[in-house]
C-alpha cells in the first residue's frame, strides 16, 4: 500500500485520528487486510466502537475501499465454471455470487 493518509475520521463519533507513528499501525492492517481479502475491523481509538474497513472516512479521499459489482440481467443461474472463469479473469480477486433479483 503506497503512502499514508494524514487523518482518518470515525463514522460513529466523528473523531479525527491523526495517523502519526504508532497510530498508523492498526490502519495499516485495515488497508493491507482489505487488499488481501480480509476485513480488519478495528475499534475507534476515541469511542471504542468497531468500524468496518469501508466506513472510515479518509482525509481528502486518500483511500477508497469498495466493491466492483456486475449484474447479469435475464441470465439463467450462473454455472460454477463460469464464476470460476470470471474470477480468474478478474485476476483472482475475491468474488461473491449474489443470486436473485433486487
Ligand atoms: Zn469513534
Amino acid at each position: 500500500m503506497a503512502g499514508r493518509a494524514p487523518v482518518v475520521t470515525c463514522p460513529h463519533c466523528a473523531a479525527e485520528v491523526e495517523l502519526v507513528d504508532e497510530a498508523w499501525e492498526p490502519f495499516d492492517e485495515v488497508l493491507n487486510g482489505w487488499a488481501e481479502g480480509r476485513d480488519a475491523i478495528i475499534a475507534c481509538p476515541a469511542c471504542a466502537q468497531p468500524v468496518e474497513p469501508t466506513s472510515w472516512k479518509w482525509a481528502d479521499d486518500y483511500f477508497a475501499l469498495g466493491h466492483l459489482g456486475f449484474t447479469f440481467w435475464n441470465w439463467p443461474p450462473l454455472r460454477p465454471e463460469f464464476v470460476a472463469e470470471f474470477t480468474h479473469r478478474l485476476g483472482g480477486h475475491r468474488t461473491v455470487l449474489l443470486a436473485g433479483k433486487s
